[in-house]
């Protein structure tokens, strides 16, 4: 999943593309890629998962790396990869993570074979051509690379691949478990940077916090009976006003470190003023009422306010001509980090107040994580990395609405940013979806920022 928390509008300074010159990993990188978008990494019956990890050990040791340095474990119907670039052990390890399963896609509804890469136009088509296997195959190219260049870090470089991101992370849950005694975790599948429509770059976001999924089913069962008799109480009315009073409930605005930077950036190249000024009060002051109604206004800004709950599903009666003897509502929350998940159940049902309205949580694979914290110097490498190929492009720490394989390390107290190079305009931003792309040009200065940031943190 790639996720830029803020959408951003408006009138964006003018900045020419740099032109790339190519980088000794880009061959590699996309020979990588190519490959890689053969395997069939789908959950499910015929998942090449194992087969791809194993195909990329033995990129890796043909890279440099020995045998032992690089595991590859099954798992259920999946397997997971670790990568260790020793160092020379006086700093504590630096994990990356990212992953090699894909989302399903169905020949038929596509144009291309998604397992087959096919190159167009400038473009390399293919099923996890950019969620999940570009960041994977140009940082596994970079690893290369700098093991050839006899690069000697200070600290191990652990580069975590989980098997299974896109559906129940069981494999992020063992390597969170096995690894987490780390300074950081750099997430390649999170982050990355936004070019507007003419293919000027925007902004690059690192990913510093998510927020958390949880599902809340509402449930009320009555006696039932004949419609020809009306009786109370009647499941449906109860539901319909449980759910009314929790429309009309404003969870409180929040902010953290990562989210009032992000307001900030946000708010000086927002040409809206109205909107800029409420960004600015309510990162200043997440309690006035008034900015909090703006930004709650744009569905582009409300998950950025605070804990946000709505209803997703319904179901309820059985005929037509009888009495429903049971409704139940599906209410879907993305809760903001630090919120534990037992107090937006506990508020949900002290909202509805009525012993009949039973609130159950639906079980999602979501953990909690808190937000982890800015730290300057990392966003300086960071940020260094990014306007070697785009100066003055702004580097805003990010949160995002969905979760990535980071959520199992915050929760292990490992700091996560999600980092990926990839610069894309929003309509070439396919995945999960169909006819899934990249453009070829972002391989180069992916496999060098890689090695930028790397040699940098790791030195
Ligand atoms: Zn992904």
């Amino acid at each position: 999943m790639r996720h830029l928390a803020i959408l951003l509008a408006g009138a964006l300074a003018a900045m020419p593309a740099q032109a790339q010159t190519g980088s000794p990993g880009e061959a590699q990188a996309l020979e990588l890629l190519k490959r890689g978008i053969a395997f069939r990494t789908v959950a499910g019956p015929g998942n090449q998962t194992f087969d791809y990890a194993t195909w990329l050990k033995a990129q890796l040791v043909a890279g440099g790396f020995s045998d032992a340095d690089v595991r590859v474990e099954k798992l259920g119907d999946t397997a997971y990869l670790v990568a260790r670039y020793r160092g020379t052990g006086k700093a504590k390890p630096i994990l990356i993570s990212g992953h090699m399963d894909v989302v399903e896609a169905k020949p038929a509804d596509w144009e291309r074979d998604p397992f087959t890469p096919v190159v167009e136009n400038g473009y390399l088509f293919g099923r996890g051509s950019s969620d999940n296997k570009f960041d994977v195959s140009t940082f596994v190219a970079s690893l290369i690379q700098l093991k050839r260049e006899g690069f000697k870090p200070g600290r191990d470089v652990i580069l975590l691949l989980s098997g299974d991101e896109e559906t129940n992370m069981k494999t992020t849950a063992a390597l969170a478990e096995q690894y987490h005694d780390a300074e950081l975790l750099l997430n390649i599948d999170g982050g990355g940077g936004d070019m507007d429509e003419a293919g000027k770059p925007v902004m690059f976001g690192v990913q510093g916090a998510e927020k958390t999924y949880a599902d809340f089913e509402l449930s009320v069962t009555s006696a039932g009976g004949h419609s020809s008799a009306p009786r109370k109480p009647n499941a449906i009315y109860q539901l319909a006003a449980a759910l009314q009073k929790i429309e009309a409930y404003e969870f409180p605005g929040q902010v953290n470190e990562i989210t009032k930077a992000s307001w900030l950036a946000t708010a000086t190249r927002t040409p809206d003023a109205k909107l800029a000024d409420a960004m600015r009060r309510f990162a200043a002051n997440p309690e006035d009422l008034e900015a909090r109604a703006t930004l709650r206004a744009d569905p582009g800004y409300v998950g950025q306010t605070g804990t946000t709950c709505v209803a997703t599903m319904a179901n309820a009666g059985h005929a037509t001509n009888a009495l429903p003897q049971r409704a139940t509502a599906n209410i879907n929350c993305r809760i903001f980090p630090g919120t534990p998940i037992a107090d937006v159940q506990a508020k949900l049902a002290a909202l509805v107040a009525d012993p009949a309205v039973k609130t159950t949580k639906v079980e999602s694979g979501s953990v909690p994580s808190d937000a982890s914290p800015l730290r300057p110097e990392l966003i300086k490498v960071i940020a260094k990395a990014v306007h070697a190929r785009f100066p003055d492009v702004p580097v805003v720490p990010v949160m995002s609405a969905g979760a990535t394989d980071s959520m199992w390390f915050r929760g292990r107290g490992v700091p996560s940013y999600g980092v990926s190079p990839l610069f894309m305009k929003s309509t070439d931003s396919f995945a999960h979806g169909l006819n899934e792309r990249i453009p070829v040009g972002e391989i180069a200065p992916a496999v060098t920022f890689y090695k930028r940031v790397i040699t940098e943190l790791a030195k």
